[in-house]
C-alpha cells in the first residue's frame, strides 16, 4: 500500500490524516490540540475506534512525534510514501500544488505577511514533518491556489495600482481545496465533462466561501486578500463597508488590532445573534423564538443568494449550485431559505429531498424543472492526497 500523511497545522493544533488515494479510503485519522496548553493531547482514530492519550510535550514537533509514533505502533509507518501538508497563502507565487523544498519553505514565509495568522502554523508543521518524516517527500497544497485562474476584473480592488503591484493588495481566495473537490465530484455525479461546466459552490463551515468555477476553473470568489470578506461566517463578519474601521476607531477609539479581533472573532452568527456560532445551537434556538438566533439565520441566508445570483455572472450558464461544509451538507434550513430567496434564477425546493440530503449524503434537492442545487459532501484530506500524488507522479 502506498499511503499519504495529510497535515493540517494550525496555530495550537494539528489535524491528521492518513490516506490510501487510489481507493479513496481513510485508514487513520486524528488531532493534536492544546499544544501549547499544560496537557497538550493526541487523539487518534482508526478501525478499533478513538483513543486519546497525553503528549510528552508542547509544541508542532513533540505532537509531529507523538503522530510517528502513533504510525509505527499500528504498523503503518513503513507504508508512509509521501506527506501533503495544507497551507493557507500562497500569493500570486503558487498557482499549484508544489513538492517542499528550502526555496518553497522561504517563498511560503515570504506570504506571511499575507496570512499572519495561519502561514506561521502551517510552517511550524511543515518544519516538523520534515524533521520527523526526513526521508519522505513533502508537497504543500495551497488554499489560494485554485483561484489563482481568476481574471484581474474579480481579483483587483479598485484600489490606486501600486497597492497591487508592490504590496500584493488583490482578492486571492480561499477554500480551494473543497471548491475544487466538490466540482470534480458534481461533474462525475451529473456525468458531465469537468471541462464543459458551470458550478456555484458553496462552502458553509466555521468559514464560508462561494465559488464560481467554469471549465474547472475558479473564475471568482467570496473571499480577499483575507478569508475575511464575502459572506458571513460562525464569527467573522464577511463583507462590511471599510469605513467601519474608521469609524470604530474615532468613535470607540478600538485600535487597529481590536477592529480586526472585533470583525475575525466577535461578529458573524455569534456577533448577530448574541449566542453562539454554531449554526446546530441558532438552529434550536431560532425555534425556540430567540430573535437573535433569528436574525443570525436571515441575514445569514440573504448574505448567501445574494452572492449565488451574483456568482452566476460570470458563468453564463448552471449546471448546479453546489452545497457543502457542516452547514451546507447538513442544514436542509439554510438550503430551503436560501433558495427559496432564489426564484428570481428559477429555483424551485424539493422539500423531501432536502430533508433526507444530509450527514453525508450528496444528490440534488431541486424540485423537476428547476435549476439544479445539489449537496456534495467535501473531503479536503482526499483533494490534498490526490494533488500530493499528482505532483510525484
Ligand atoms: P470547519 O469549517 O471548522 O471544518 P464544518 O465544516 O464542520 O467546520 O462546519 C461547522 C458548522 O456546521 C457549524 O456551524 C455547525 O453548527 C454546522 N453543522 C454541523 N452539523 C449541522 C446540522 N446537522 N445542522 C446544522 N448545522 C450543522
Amino acid at each position: 500500500m502506498s499511503l499519504i500523511l495529510v497535515l493540517n497545522c494550525g496555530s495550537s493544533s494539528l489535524k491528521f490524516a492518513l490516506l490510501e488515494p487510489s481507493n479513496q479510503s481513510t485508514v487513520l485519522s486524528g488531532l493534536a490540540e492544546k499544544l501549547f496548553e499544560d496537557e497538550p493531547r493526541l487523539i487518534v482514530t482508526d478501525g478499533e475506534g478513538k483513543q486519546a492519550g497525553p503528549l510528552p510535550g508542547q509544541g508542532h514537533a513533540v505532537a509531529m512525534r507523538g503522530i510517528l509514533e502513533a504510525l509505527r505502533s499500528r504498523g503503518l509507518l513503513e507504508q508512509v510514501s509521501s506527506v501533503g501538508h495544507r497551507v493557507v497563502h500562497g500569493g500570486e507565487r503558487f498557482r499549484q500544488a508544489t513538492r517542499i523544498t528550502p526555496e518553497v519553505v522561504a517563498q511560503i514565509e515570504a506570504c506571511v505577511p499575507l496570512a499572519p495568522l495561519h502561514n506561521p502554523a502551517n510552517l511550524e508543521g511543515i518544519r516538523g514533518a520534515m524533521e520527523a518524516f526526513p526521508g519522505l517527500p513533502h508537497v504543500a497544497v495551497f488554499d489560494t491556489a485554485f483561484h489563482q485562474t481568476m481574471p484581474p476584473h474579480a481579483y483587483r480592488y479598485a484600489l490606486p495600482e501600486v497597492l497591487y503591484r508592490e504590496h500584493g493588495v488583490r482578492r486571492y481566495g480561499f477554500h480551494g481545496t473543497s471548491h475544487q473537490y466538490v466540482t470534480r465530484r458534481a461533474a462525475e455525479l451529473l456525468g458531465i465533462p469537468l471541462e464543459h461546466s458551470a458550478f456555484v459552490s458553496a462552502h458553509l463551515g466555521n468559514g464560508c466561501s462561494i465559488t464560481a468555477v467554469k471549465g474547472g476553473r475558479s473564475v471568482d470568489t467570496s473571499m480577499g486578500l483575507t478569508p475575511l470578506e464575502g459572506l458571513v461566517m460562525g464569527t467573522r463578519s464577511g463583507d462590511v463597508d471599510p469605513g467601519i474601521h474608521a469609524f470604530l476607531a474615532e468613535n470607540l477609539g478600538l485600535s487597529l488590532r481590536e477592529v480586526t479581533e472585533v470583525l475575525n472573532k466577535g461578529s458573524g452568527l455569534l456577533g448577530l445573534s448574541g449566542l453562539s456560532n454554531d449554526m446546530r445551537e441558532l438552529e434550536r434556538a431560532a425555534a425556540e423564538g430567540h430573535a437573535g438566533a433569528r436574525l443570525a439565520l436571515e441575514v445569514f441566508c440573504y448574505r448567501l443568494a445574494k452572492y449565488v445570483a451574483a456568482m452566476c455572472v460570470p458563468l453564463g450558464r448552471l449546471d448546479a449550485l453546489i452545497f457543502t461544509g457542516g452547514i451546507g451538507e447538513n442544514s436542509s434550513l439554510v438550503r430551503e431559505k436560501v433558495l427559496g430567496q432564489l426564484g428570481i434564477l428559477g429555483f424551485r425546493l424539493e422539500p423531501e429531498q432536502n430533508a433526507r440530503t444530509v450527514r453525508g449524503q450528496a444528490g440534488p434537492i431541486t424540485a423537476e424543472g428547476s435549476p439544479l442545487a445539489l449537496v456534495v459532501p467535501t473531503n479536503e484530506e482526499l483533494m490534498i492526497a490526490w494533488e500530493t500524488r499528482a505532483v510525484l507522479a
